[in-house]
Order: structure tokens, then sequence, then C-alpha cells
């Protein structure tokens, strides 16, 4: 699997020195770290030079201000002394805000027994120091959720653990001493999951230098899936907080939110006692939604939610992360059939369309469009098609895509009409889709297809798969 394109948003390039702390009163070196800090971990584009004449709109006055709020310094859109002194601390290389910081339930790991392994050791401190200090800060990640950690002395761990200088082989070349100490890549095969740190810094047991298990328990979080955090006490903090009371060192509680959102709590142990739940027992043939096995029928979005159709019944989900709701179909829309076979938003006309055998429907919120259903041969459909497997519309290309067997069709949605020289080979068209799809959806610029209880998340850019998921792992499972 190519997951090249996902470390991409987490990873930084960090070549260049930085003038450090000292340097605060000159005004050049200033605006080099402050242009550095913001191209790495801010976004900012590389061609944008406008600090002299601010104006409050100017891009960089308002990346100042967005990594003011994310540090949670004083908002003055200036480089003023106390944005100088955090920019000048050392700090993990990771980005504070990508693309993706607020995509929902992913990346994560599939699995809860994950494996790594040190690669090699930095000459700073005695390979036992440097076992104790990994160990622990899996530790702490271990202590919240139901994941476990074992360890490997040799072949490919899922999460790689080294020591380096420089270019190291990866593209996000070390800074030498100071500055960057680490990075790490969020959860997937091959890179994704690994954790370098800069063998620049003096590795330390205590905080005297630089600490190994309070850099590798931030940095393992990273390798976990979490993101930067904006709260100054988490550990998921981007700065590095040499005065943390290592005796006394526990994750905060929005350190602890954010691993549980991906994972859960620990599993109880078995002799725990049984919460009572408030729900009651799901009716007969409901499908459980944390089911590894379970599949879709089909999958829209719908006004910024998005729909998971299994049999009679659907998931609703709101991309603010909330917990999905579960209906059945005929509750919402009493006139659709009782199971769907494909769905799809055109968002700019604000509609879904609902599939099932030859027939299909237009949906806008609630109602049923008057003159549904229609024969999905009136789209275009040659008369051997008898079921459209998936759909799915790209909305900046006004292009919808319909999936059937191993082929698909492609319609124009501002011409009304199925484009000439379709049906075309699913394979050739989507690379490293190889299977049949049950459903298809597109969010923030990806198409998502689902098999059986897999998922690809597909680029169509790049034209490539960039990661592979879990069909339920939206519903935050
Ligand atoms: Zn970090
Ligand atoms: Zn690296």
């Amino acid at each position: 699997m190519e997951s090249l394109p996902l470390l991409l948003l987490l990873c930084v390039a960090t070549c260049s020195a930085y003038p450090l702390a000292g340097a605060a009163g000159d005004e050049d070196s200033s605006m080099e770290l402050l242009q550095k800090y913001l191209e790495n971990y801010y976004n900012l584009a590389k061609d944008v030079r406008q600090f002299v004449k601010r104006k409050d709109s100017s891009p960089v006055v308002k990346k100042i201000q967005e990594m003011q709020k994310f540090l949670g310094l004083e908002v003055t859109g200036k480089l003023d002394s106390g944005t100088m002194e955090v920019m000048s601390k050392p700090r993990c290389g990771v980005p504070d805000v990508g693309l993706f910081t607020t995509f929902p339930d992913m990346p994560k790991w599939t699995k809860n027994n994950l494996t790594y392994r040190i690669v090699n050791y930095t000459p700073d401190l005695p390979r036992a120091a440097v076992d104790s200090a990994i160990e622990r800060a899996l530790k702490v990640w271990e202590e919240v959720t139901p994941l476990t950690f074992s360890r490997k002395n040799e072949g490919e761990a899922d999460i790689m653990i080294s020591f380096a200088v420089r270019e190291h082989g990866d593209f996000y070349p070390f800074d030498g001493p100071g500055q960057v100490l680490a990075h790490a890549y969020a959860p997937g095969p091959g890179i994704n999951g690994d954790a370098h740190f800069d063998d620049d810094e003096q590795w330390t047991k205590d905080t005297t230098g630089t600490n190994l298990f309070l850099v590798a328990a931030h940095e393992l979080g990273h390798s976990l899936g979490l993101y930067h955090s904006t709260n100054p006490e988490a550990l998921m903090y981007p700065v590095y907080n040499s005065f943390t009371n290592l005796a006394r060192f526990r994750l905060s509680q929005d350190d602890v939110n954010g691993i549980q959102s991906l994972y859960g709590p620990p599993s109880a142990s078995p002799d725990a006692p049984l919460v009572p739940t408030e729900s009651s027992p799901p009716e007969p043939g409901t499908p459980a939604m944390c089911d590894p096995a379970l599949s879709f029928d089909a999958v829209s979005t719908l006004r910024g939610e998005i729909l998971f159709f299994k049999d009679r019944h659907f998931w609703r989900k709101s991309l603010r992360g909330l917990e999905p709701e579960f209906y059945s179909i005929s509750s919402f829309w009493p006139s659709l059939p009782s199971s769907v076979d494909a769905a799809y938003e055109v968002a700019s006309k604000d509609t879904v369309f609902i599939f099932k055998g030859t027939q299909f429907w237009a949906l806008r919120g609630h109602e049923v469009q008057a003159g549904f259903p229609r024969s999905i041969h009136t789209l275009g459909f040659p008369q051997t098609v008898s079921k459209i497997d998936a759909a799915v519309s790209h909305k900046d290309k006004k292009k919808t895509y319909f999936f059937v067997w191993d082929k698909y069709w492609r319609f124009d949605e501002k011409r009304q009409s199925m484009e000439p020289g379709f049906p075309r080979q699913i394979s050739e068209d989507f690379p490293g889709v190889n299977s049949k799809i049950d459903a298809a959806f597109e969010a923030f610029g990806f198409f998502y297809f689902f098999n059986g209880p897999s998922q690809l998340q597909f680029d169509p850019n790049a034209k490539k798969v960039v990661h592979l998921l879990k069909s339920n792992s939206w519903l935050n499972c």
C-alpha cells in the first residue's frame, strides 16, 4: 500500500538552521525564524514574505494569530517577545496545523496488538536506559487504551524507533542541536508509525539535557494517531517542556480524551463487574456498529453529515465527531424501499440520490422529490445493467461515478448526461481498487471506497490509494 501522501501531512521539512533565542533583538533573524516557523508548522506558503507592511488581513499576520492561538499566547498578530520566546524553544518537528487536523477518526491502527523495534541507540545513554525510556513511554498510552505493545529485535515492526542526525532517508532532515528534537509518522504501513529522534540532541534520563522518555511519549502519541494539542498542559503540546516533574508525570485529560477517541478505554479485566447500559438490547437482525466484519450497502454525505446504510437501517455521523445516531430508513423516508444499493449527494442541488435495483429516488432532507422513482436507464445505463453497486459525486468536477461490478460509468451533472466512452475498467482508472465496490463517498477531496469490512481512501488527483481503513472507522469504532 502506498502511504507517502499521508505522512506528508504530518512531517515537516526542517533543514535550515534557526537563529536562537539570543537573536531576538536582531530583526532580520527574528523574521527568518518567524518565516521558517510558520512555513514548517503552520502551513504558510513558501513564497509569502510580507512582514514589513503589516495589515491585519495579510496572510502572515493571520498565521501569526493562528500560531499564537494554538500555542496559548496572547493573540496580537505581532512578533512580540512572548511569541519569540516560545518560538525559540525546542519542539517536535510535526506541524501544528495541517490539512487534516480536523479530520475525524483517522489515521489510527486497525489492530490493538502492536509491535515496536528499537533499531539503533544514541551514544548519550546506556542501552538499558533507552530501552526503559521507550518502554515507559509506551506504557503511558497502554494504561489508558486497549493497546498492547510487544518488542521485536529484528524485522519490520509497526513502530520502528531510531536515532539519526541531519539527512536520514525520509526527506525531513534534522537540524542539528536544539529546535527540532524528533518527529513521528501517523499510523500505517511502512514508515508510517515510525519515530525518529535527532541524535544531535543530548538525550538524558533526567532534565539536564533533553529527556528521552518525555519526547518519546509525545512522539509515540503521533505514532498512535494523535495530533498536536493546543493545551499547554498536554503531553501532545508541540513545545518541549523542560519543567515537567518527571516523578509525577501523568497524561492530561486532553491526551486521554484524544487517544480514547481513537481506541476507547482499556478493556475491562475479566472479573470487573459489568457496567449496566441504559440502552435496550438491540432487536434481532440489527447490525452491530463495531462488528469488525461490518460492511455497508451504501454511503453518502447529506448536508455535511455522512449516512451509512446497512439493510433496513442507517447510521448518521456528524463530522463534528459526535456519536453516530442509528435510524431505520423508513422512519426518515417511508416511501423508500426497505434497503438501498447506492447513494450519492449533489451538494450544489441539496439532493441525495438513492438507488435500488433499476430505480432511483431524489431526496431533499426528509422529502422524497416528486416524479420519483425513475428508471436508472433514463440516466443512460444500458438495459443489461440492473443494479448499481456504488455511486459517488466529485463535487469540484461536477461528475458522478457509478460502479457496477468491475466497471464504472461517469455522469456529467452539468449536462445531465452520461459521458461517452464508458463503461471503463475500475482497476485501470482507480489503481489499487481491485475488487467490487459496495459503497463510496467523497469527503475532504478524497474518495472512500468500501469493500466488505475494509475501506480504501483514494486520492483522485494523485490517482492512488493513500490509506486502508476499517469500513466502520468513521463510527468511532
Ligand atoms: Zn509532536
Ligand atoms: Zn525522520
